[in-house]
């Protein structure tokens, strides 16, 4: 049977992990990205063992382990007096109970060696979606018209939405409606560890406090890199203005009280950006006719589980085995079957992850990390 044209808008994490994923599989896949291109932006990411599974397949895992830090635990402290109030077991234990490392690496050298896993020109750059239209018919005929903003049009069998948190493909399955501004800032910075003389950091630490925290960990293997990503109160967010250039002095502010550690590292900070944290209530619907979302284009949540982009890239994993399983050219009964087993899961992480109570005690977290998208039975 002939495989359909895929064709994947936005080559985010989530994008190019479908991309890749797909390709794997034999379909014939095409990946548009807005961006002219990419570059190292100054941010860590947490990589568990839910999406080291999953790089696996990819081909990268190994790669991601000699990339990445790998901490012994996750150590929850009092923002104030430095008191260890949890530790997660990670490293060894990590692999033996939930079958991979968990890591953390800086987020650009995470994308680019997911970037380099596709084959060269795949990522057709300076593509930005401007207008879809759907042709599906009820007899199963039909296919998808994409009109970018240079004035091109491609078609496609499939189209999938991975453009993050202001999804053109959201706004034409659902209408315009802007993200909610959760009333929280993340303050980021990445800096070179050798400015913090021989104060001891913990490899994986967050710092927390009532109504804020700081999350710091190294992003390189080398621990030559530490990264710091805050969540801090601020009722107001200029209305689509992506990030702001912040300042030692804010984060002095911000943060009065901290632990001396916490003062150490603003002490020490070069450069520090501020992003607005947003999110959506579930969607009613997550695709229609042969347009499919994933990732932040469909359940933008909170970054306090660090589990958003693991979330987009289950997704993407999730979405090719349920076109494998239900047959790429029956789209609606793949995509119904990919909602089916993704929408709770995805839900339960946006809430806790809104509830900001990840990890603050000591809980099991296996139903996160161990789980195998390519092993749950499918519902
Ligand atoms: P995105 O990464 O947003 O990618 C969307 C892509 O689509 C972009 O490249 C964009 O340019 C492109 N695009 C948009 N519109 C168009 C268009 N019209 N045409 C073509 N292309 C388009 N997650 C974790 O798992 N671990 C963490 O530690 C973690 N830390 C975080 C810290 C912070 C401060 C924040 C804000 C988020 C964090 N996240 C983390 C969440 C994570 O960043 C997102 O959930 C993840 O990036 C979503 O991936 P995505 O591929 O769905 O979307």
């Amino acid at each position: 049977m002939k495989k359909p044209r895929i064709a994947v808008i936005g080559a985010g994490l989530g994008g190019v992990a479908a991309t890749a994923l797909l390709l794997r599989s034999g379909y014939s896949v095409r990946l548009y990205e807005q961006a002219p291109s990419f570059s190292r932006i100054g941010a860590g990411i947490h990589v568990g063992p839910n999406v080291m599974k999953i790089l696996r397949r990819i081909g990268i895992e190994d790669a991601m382990n000699r990339m990445g830090s790998h901490a012994d635990a996750w150590c929850s402290r009092d923002g104030r007096t430095g008191e260890l109030i949890a530790r997660v077991p990670l490293g060894d234990f990590a692999v033996k109970e939930y079958g991979a490392s968990y890591l953390t690496v800086h987020r650009g050298d995470f994308h680019a060696l997911m970037i380099d896993a596709l084959p060269p020109g795949t990522v057709q750059f300076d593509k930005c979606l401007s207008h879809i239209d759907d042709t599906s018919g009820e007899d199963g005929g039909g296919e998808v018209r994409l009109t970018f903003a240079d004035g091109t049009v491609e078609t496609a069998d499939i189209a999938i939405g991975a453009d993050g948190v202001n999804s053109r493909m959201r706004e034409h399955l659902l209408g315009a409606e802007p993200p909610i501004y959760t009333g929280l800032v993340a303050h980021r910075a990445v800096l070179p560890a050798a400015l913090l003389g021989d104060t001891p950091f913990d490899l994986c630490a967050k710092w927390w406090s009532e109504d804020r925290h700081m999350m710091v960990y190294y992003v390189t293997g080398k621990k030559d890199e530490i990264y710091y990503v805050t969540g801090v109160p601020a009722p107001d967010w200029p209305q689509g203005q992506s990030m702001l250039p912040s300042s030692r002095e804010e984060m002095r502010e911000a943060f009065d009280g901290y632990h001396p550690a916490v003062q150490k590292l603003i002490d020490a900070t070069p450069e520090v950006t501020k992003w607005p944290l947003l999110e959506r209530n579930p969607l009613p619907l997550w695709s229609r006719g042969r347009l499919v979302l994933l990732g932040d284009a469909c359940h933008p949540m909170k970054p306090h589980m660090a589990q958003g982009a693991a979330m987009a890239i289950e997704d993407a994993a999730m979405l090719t085995r349920c076109l494998d399983e239900a047959g790429a050219d029956d789209p609606a009964t793949a995509f119904a079957l990919y909602e089916a087993n993704r929408a709770e899961r995805a839900s339960r992480v946006q809430k806790v992850s809104h509830d900001n109570t990840w990890l603050r005690t000591n809980e099991d977290p296996a139903w996160v990390f161990a789980y195998d998208v390519f092993d749950v039975p499918l519902r």
